[in-house]
């Protein structure tokens, strides 16, 4: 499955000069909602995402999302995978578990988002729920930015990444692109303004 090509057929691949949530500009941004607007093109991604998790062996009772980005991706592999689904949200810039999702003491749990770059929403969204007595067994995207190592990669991941060395990591695939450091961004040095994805209607 070449996830680059179903990003760039879905016009989910963008380029400009992005101000990714972790601080960090890029050239690149992908944005997975257009990807997953698709539900069919959902469903095939999820479906391969589980496959590689059930041969694994993991198991697991809930999938877990950090919202917004996380929620359709994870929504789909929980169907795929025949599990429970629920997801966490910031209030007030601090990630929690509401709308009555309970977690049982011991409960195995999967967190998934669409792409993981850092993995800190996926980090935050784990430590909730760990506070809730769950047990995480897993991580999982759609896509891996290649600062952490997934099952199945050769190289160690990147000190930024944030995910625990001891739970397997799950992605389709790696998608790799810089990026960069405000002080150091290419972009900024001839004068251009980084945006948000999505505040200027994309
Ligand atoms: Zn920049």
């Amino acid at each position: 499955m070449n996830i680059e090509q179903i990003y760039k057929d879905a016009n989910a691949l963008l380029e400009g000069h992005f101000l990714l949530s972790s601080g960090s500009h890029s050239r690149f941004y992908l944005q997975s909602a257009k990807v997953l607007e698709d539900p069919k093109v959902a469903q095939k991604l999820a479906i391969a995402l589980a496959k590689q998790i059930k041969q694994y062996g993991l198991k697991i009772d809930t999938v877990c999302s950090p919202a917004l980005g996380g929620v359709l991706a994870g929504y789909e592999l929980a169907r795929a995978l025949g599990t429970r689904f629920i997801f966490a949200e910031r209030v007030n810039k601090k990630m929690t578990i509401r709308r009555g999702f309970e977690i049982q003491e011991g409960e195995n749990i999967l967190i998934c988002e669409d792409i993981i770059t850092t993995g800190g929403s996926a980090l935050e969204a784990s430590s909730v729920a760990l506070e809730m007595g769950a047990n995480i067994v897993g991580f999982a995207a759609l896509a891996n930015r290649g600062f952490c190592s997934k099952v199945g990669d050769t190289h160690q991941g990147k000190p930024t990444c944030k995910l625990p060395n001891d739970i397997p990591f799950f992605a389709l695939e790696n998608f790799e692109f810089e990026i960069y450091e405000p002080k150091d961004c290419p972009m900024c040095k001839v004068g251009d303004k980084a945006y948000k994805p999505g505040s200027r209607g994309n």
